[in-house]
């Protein structure tokens, strides 16, 4: 996929400030959205959002107002000068978001993981000059979110944002929706070009951690946010834990903490070449060490040949990682930390002494 023009609107959209789209789940009543709106104004805010159609994840709750609500959306438009942004999940929508001029569509987690759905949006809007966000799909699947992206580039779309609002999982944990952090990190690798906005409110699904979460997105440099404000977000007719007002909005804002972009600074240049020489070196003694460790692991591996042994000595695996886990706590390395490193280092040693198992 050629990415190079990619991000040109939004050097045109928030040439100054990171990318801040803000405004409702859902736009439920015309005083509602317009209320929410005026407490938007604010040169650091240029999108406002709202749900028209919204996908819930059971029948017989708000499923949002439709079209009737898309005249409340152009009156935010002209009366504050925000550009708006709603979700489309299908052709209809699409339709209807053309037809009303809305400037920003975008997909939501539920419609990225259908690609019949994203097809048919992508040949609705072929030859529209609109930009498009897709949001990741509800599973943590590179694939299908990059899967996404080249359908509408296919259809001739330039202007394409991706959107990270977290992975849904199976146990409930501190967050409503797992960052993965890694996989969208990995999504950036490849497609450096394409601007990727973070969507705190729905990774959060409190409104308690936005704050952290939207740092945390300006740390790993992400060009743009998504979060849900509602004038009064206790009443919202969807999502009203994770809701904060245009008030707190801005605080927030005022609160985050811009890292430099900007290197032209020789002294900084110099600490960070100081230091960026020393974790190379650390790497290459890293790399080098787990290379001898997997060579005596190999070793390993040909002894149990030999004496017809099974790989996997549980109890020795045990005394291990609580070694290493013991250690990392002197170290001040957390346990979380070191059983995720224990286990890929065992995954590979495991895999090193299965070859030589299986060869004759
Ligand atoms: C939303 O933005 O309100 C929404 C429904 O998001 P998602 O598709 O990320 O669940
Ligand atoms: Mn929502």
């Amino acid at each position: 996929m050629q990415t190079k023009k990619l991000n040109h609107w939004l050097e045109q959209i928030a040439p100054q400030y990171p990318l801040m789209i803000a405004g409702p789940c859902s736009a439920e009543t015309e005083e509602q959205v317009l209320a929410t709106a005026r407490g938007l104004v604010d040169k650091r805010i240029q999108v406002f959002r709202a749900g028209v159609w919204k996908p819930r994840t059971r029948p017989g709750n708000f499923e949002g107002i439709g079209e009737p609500a898309l005249p409340w959306l152009k009156k935010v438009k002209d009366e504050t000068g925000m550009k708006i942004a709603i979700e489309i999940a299908n052709a209809h929508h699409a339709e209807l978001a053309l037809k009303y001029d809305i400037d920003i569509l975008w997909i939501g987690a539920r419609t990225s993981v259908n690609p019949f759905a994203v097809q048919e949006i992508a040949d609705a809007i072929r030859g529209s000059s609109k930009i498009i966000l897709i949001k990741n799909p509800v599973n943590p699947d590179l694939s299908l979110w990059i899967g996404a992206v080249e359908r509408f580039h296919q259809v001739g779309m330039t202007d394409i944002g991706v959107i990270h609002r977290g992975f849904s999982s199976f146990r409930p944990g501190q967050y409503r929706n797992e960052p993965n952090w890694q996989l969208a990190l990995d999504f950036k690798q490849r497609y450096p070009n394409i601007p990727m906005i973070l969507d705190p409110s729905h990774i959060c699904g409190r409104r308690d951690c936005i704050y952290d979460m939207a740092q945390m997105g300006l740390d790993l440099q992400y060009q743009g946010f998504m979060i849900e404000t509602h004038i009064n977000p206790d009443q919202a007719w969807s999502d009203a834990k994770q809701q904060v007002t245009p008030k707190q909005l801005l605080q927030i804002i005022e609160k985050l903490c811009l890292r430099k972009q900007n290197f032209a600074d020789p002294e900084l240049l110099d600490k960070l070449d100081f230091y960026r020489g020393q974790i190379n070196q650390l790497d290459n003694e890293l790399l080098e060490l787990l290379s001898e460790r997997m060579k005596i692991a190999q070793e390993i591996g040909r002894i149990k040949k030999q004496k017809n042994v099974a790989v996997l000595q549980s109890a020795r695996w045990e005394e291990i990682m609580q070694k290493a886990i013991d250690k990392g706590q002197k170290l001040q390395l957390s346990e979380k930390f070191i059983r995720r490193l224990f286990k890929a280092i065992h995954q590979e040693s495991i895999e090193k002494q299965e070859v030589i198992l299986k060869n004759k």
